[in-house]
């Protein structure tokens, strides 16, 4: 009887305690499932429970001695839920990508993250961890140990058999994801930079381009590309080439910059890459960085081929809320503009990254009501939509003033505007990025050219012209860049 007994309060120990791994870790992944009826649910609730049993496999093992379960399993309970509370609120699924985020972010952006309701989330799971531990040691986990480790191992089986059945159906989930993020990250090939100078042409004649790096803009919602709002109103009195159909599967700056800023084609894999601004530097171009955004780890080494890097806010990142406004380079363009016969200039934006609010000054508040708070479920789609689209007003600004500095310009000059990646609106209940949502896929793209541009190099001119309506990749960027500067 008392043997019974005490199976009976170690069976109710794993019980309760999987249910609370359900509420704080396993059931992020299913929260913003979206269901309909209640097949659907029953399904997500077979899938979820499978889920668990393979968790609860795991779980047994670290609940075999005192230390084991109150550091070990501790550790990794909390360890889970500070990635589970952004998956709660947010929707957001941890990749390689987040992962890497984690990883190469700077102190100043994973302070910016640590806000009231998430510290109140880990909060809740360290009681939650108290209660458990408590227990822990009131219990006698070694009764049945051989009958129990069996079952355990074949709770772990069960996540093997449900993998070889069907592919990432339980590593796509929380935690599981977070050991596969951190394992993709590790095993993308490194990024290695070809620093030989190619041998071009030299370029002859006098030429500037002003490379606008953008930041979080959706083709779809430029005025100039058929928006049904009027957001860029100036852009639509300049002769502006736009690329409304162009596609890139890197939804986030960290993969994006890579691939925009070298000869990486998309989805080919290289040992070594080669930066435009190396191509640039060979062909007798002056070039210069001038950024808004601090450097990252994925794409720093790249900028680091500019002759100049002028960073005009390097300390604060996208999630200070005291960032400087895209416009502080425009100062900075000023000085460079012109004091070379041969320029490439890049201008990185921190254009209409999450949070918007912070991206633009009042007076281009024309849509609202705005965002008011950092904590995406507490807003609507109509408030996000409208700090975003005031964020797009913002750069159609920023833009005029960079071509009306382009057009003062005494040698031919390309204005060429490309934004890393789109951004996801609430579609589908998605927002922000990182993710292969369409509208994530399709970033802005944009071309000026000055009249002596034109005459000058009118075969360029009017490839750029001709390909405009063609669904293309971002490929497209590297290809039109080298071919200009190396231009006989
Ligand atoms: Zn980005």
């Amino acid at each position: 009887m008392e043997l019974l007994k005490r199976n009976k309060e170690l069976l109710l120990f794993h019980i309760i305690l999987n249910i609370a791994i359900v509420f704080f870790i396993t059931g992020a992944s299913y929260y913003h499932t979206p269901l309909e009826g209640g097949k659907d649910t029953l399904i997500y609730l077979v899938h979820l429970v499978i889920l668990q049993t393979t968790i609860a496999g795991f779980v047994y093992f670290l609940t075999l001695q005192k230390w084991l379960f109150r550091i070990g399993f501790s550790a990794l309970f909390l360890f889970f839920c500070s990635f589970s509370f952004f998956a709660y609120t947010q929707d957001l699924s941890v990749t390689s990508g987040l992962i890497q985020a984690v990883f190469e972010t700077t102190p100043d952006i994973a302070i910016d993250l640590i806000t009231w309701p998430y510290m109140l989330f880990l909060f809740f799971a360290l009681v939650v961890l108290t209660f458990f531990i408590k227990w822990h040691n009131k219990l006698n986990n070694r009764q049945g140990v051989v009958i129990y480790s069996l079952l355990a191992l074949s709770c772990i089986a069960l996540f093997f058999i449900t993998e070889r059945k069907r592919l990432n159906t339980l590593k796509s989930r929380l935690p599981y994801n977070v050991f596969y993020g951190i394992e993709d990250y590790y095993s993308a090939p490194k990024f290695q930079l070809n620093k030989t100078l190619p041998i071009v042409t030299k370029q002859k004649d006098s030429l500037t381009v002003i490379f606008v790096l953008g930041e979080t803009v959706r083709a779809d919602h430029l005025g100039i590309n058929g928006y049904e709002r009027a957001t860029t109103p100036f852009l639509l009195k300049e002769e502006i080439i736009s690329y409304p159909s162009i596609f890139t599967p890197n939804t986030y700056t960290a993969a994006s910059l890579p691939q925009l800023l070298t000869d990486k084609e998309i989805g080919v894999d290289k040992a070594m890459y080669t930066s435009i601004y190396t191509v640039a530097n060979a062909a007798g171009f002056e070039t210069t960085w001038i950024g808004n955004q601090t450097l990252e780890k994925s794409f720093g080494p790249i900028v680091e081929t500019n002759d100049t890097i002028l960073l005009v806010d390097k300390y604060k990142s996208e999630y200070s809320f005291n960032k400087a406004l895209d416009g502080v380079m425009l100062p900075e363009l000023d000085r460079v503009l012109g004091t070379a016969k041969n320029q490439f200039i890049t201008l990185h934006m921190m254009g209409s990254h999450w949070y918007y609010e912070n991206r633009y000054p009042d007076t281009f508040r024309k849509y609202t009501p705005v965002i008011t708070s950092k904590y995406i479920p507490s807003l609507t789609t109509e408030e996000v939509i409208n700090s975003y689209d005031n964020t797009i007003l913002y750069l159609d600004y920023f833009l005029k003033e960079v071509i009306d500095r382009a057009k003062k310009n005494t040698t031919p000059t390309l204005v060429v505007y490309i934004s890393d990646h789109g951004e996801s609106l609430g579609e589908n209940g998605q927002f922000l990025h990182a993710s292969k949502a369409k509208e994530q896929t399709n970033p802005a793209m944009l071309f000026w050219m000055s009249d002596s541009f034109k005459t000058r190099y009118t075969a360029t001119a009017i490839s750029i012209d001709t390909a405009k309506n063609e669904a293309l990749t971002t490929n497209i960027v590297f290809e039109y860049l080298q071919a200009i500067f190396t231009l006989k």
